[in-house]
């Protein structure tokens, strides 16, 4: 059986840095919808030129894109084992689309687990976050930092901080991505009792310990 996870929560609460170590450890695909934007920028693409804007404003890109991205997505065979997903999904378009998708692959989502965290905390997190330009690797250079300046420890590239890391667009991301969008979605999952909320102001491993508690638990109950 297949084990699909939600992470919830305002941009730079902890969720990327906690979906990539439970998706090595647990075997599922870690879906950042975020970091498959900026590779598309990168890249140039069609969708990288339509998002690119949008995004360094701190903007929502279209839906219609969105689920367009995700659907080619979760149809890689790396996904089958189960999906943890970052990012995604942000409005409640995308979380109906989700759920037509999983239908149709006779799987549901599991849980929904919200990050907790205020707003200063969050600026204090994204204005120190470095991440690779080859994988999105993630950094802090207070709390997490590289072992040589600048430089991913994991595959050598270069650190750089991302334009919507800057303090003016955190503080607009929070409004417009967490405090209006995020509302709908939320009460979209608590409807089916599918959400639970942990404190994600504390340090990494306690983090860590209270979301694989809660993943333990689901595995438990299936
Ligand atoms: P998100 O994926 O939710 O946007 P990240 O995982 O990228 O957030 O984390 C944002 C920043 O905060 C990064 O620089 C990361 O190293 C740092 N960070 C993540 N978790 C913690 C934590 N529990 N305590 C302190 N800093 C953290
Ligand atoms: P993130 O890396 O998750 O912080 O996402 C970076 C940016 O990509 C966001 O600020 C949005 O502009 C865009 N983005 C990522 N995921 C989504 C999504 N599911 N829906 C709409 N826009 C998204």
């Amino acid at each position: 059986m297949s084990l699909d996870l939600i992470l919830m929560g305002p941009p730079g609460a902890g969720k990327g840095t906690q979906a990539a170590r439970i998706a090595s450890q647990r075997g599922l695909a870690h879906i950042a919808t975020g970091d498959m934007l900026r590779a598309a920028v990168r890249d140039g693409t069609p969708l990288g030129r339509e998002a690119k804007a949008i995004m360094a404003r701190g903007d929502l890109v279209p839906d219609d894109l969105i689920i367009a991205m995700f659907r080619e997505r979760l149809s890689a065979p790396d996904t089958e084992q189960g999906v943890l997903l970052d990012g995604f999904p942000r409005t409640s378009a995308q979380a109906e689309a989700l759920d037509g998708m999983l239908d149709g692959l006779r799987r549901q989502i599991a849980s929904v687990i919200v990050f907790e965290i205020d707003l200063e905390e969050l600026v204090r997190r994204l204005s120190g976050r470095r991440v690779c330009r080859a994988a999105e690797h993630v950094y802090h250079l207070e709390s997490r930092p590289p072992k040589v300046e600048g430089i991913c420890d994991e595959d050598g590239s270069e650190l750089y901080q991302r334009d919507d890391d800057r303090e003016d667009v955190v503080r607009a991301r929070y409004e417009k991505q967490w405090v209006s969008a995020a509302a709908p979605v939320l009460d979209y999952y608590s409807g089916r009792g599918l959400v639970q909320r942990i404190d994600a102001s504390r340090p990494r491993d306690e983090v860590a310990g209270e979301v694989d508690g809660l993943i333990n638990g689901l595995d438990a109950h299936a």
